[in-house]
């Protein structure tokens, strides 16, 4: 399924995202086939070279091929164990007592129920598309591709 390996890309971008930049919370995601879109909160307009270097380390960590790990924990154990690092802006409802913490090995940390691939090498190149900085809502979005 192509938009597996698309969703494990915006783990992958926001790894790299939260290294260069230091940007935590992602506001919003978008995945439709190989086209991808991370939006995340960010206080100023990147520079060009920040964003290559964001897709530079990003094919970096596809060519590691690391294994991405799941844990399933109970919700105050995984909000003990990883604080809020694990969660998005938009909030995981009350009523989920039990977390899927999808963990690229130190690159990123996402509570994710969704699927994924099992390394990031399976998920190929990922290819820079555009990215656009709304100053009036302090987002950066950032999207790409990868082949099919
Ligand atoms: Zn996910």
């Amino acid at each position: 399924m192509i938009e597996v390996r698309t969703h494990t890309a915006l783990h992958i971008v926001k790894g790299a995202v939260r290294k260069v930049l230091g940007a935590k919370w992602t506001a919003s995601t978008y995945v439709k086939d190989n086209h991808g879109r991370l939006t995340v909160k960010f206080e100023r307009k990147p520079t060009e070279d920040e964003i290559e270097e964001i897709f530079k380390l990003s094919n970096e960590k596809v060519k590691e091929n690391v294994t991405i790990l799941t844990e399933v924990l109970p919700r105050e154990e995984a909000e003990r164990k990883y604080g809020d690092e694990i969660y998005d802006l938009f909030p995981v409802p009350p009523e989920v007592k039990e977390l899927y913490i999808v963990i690229i090995p130190n690159w990123n940390i996402n509570a994710c129920n969704k699927q994924h691939t099992k390394s990031t090498g399976e998920v190929g190149e990922i290819i820079k598309d555009y990215w656009r900085f709304r100053n009036s809502k302090q987002l950066l979005e950032i999207a790409f591709n990868i082949n099919q």
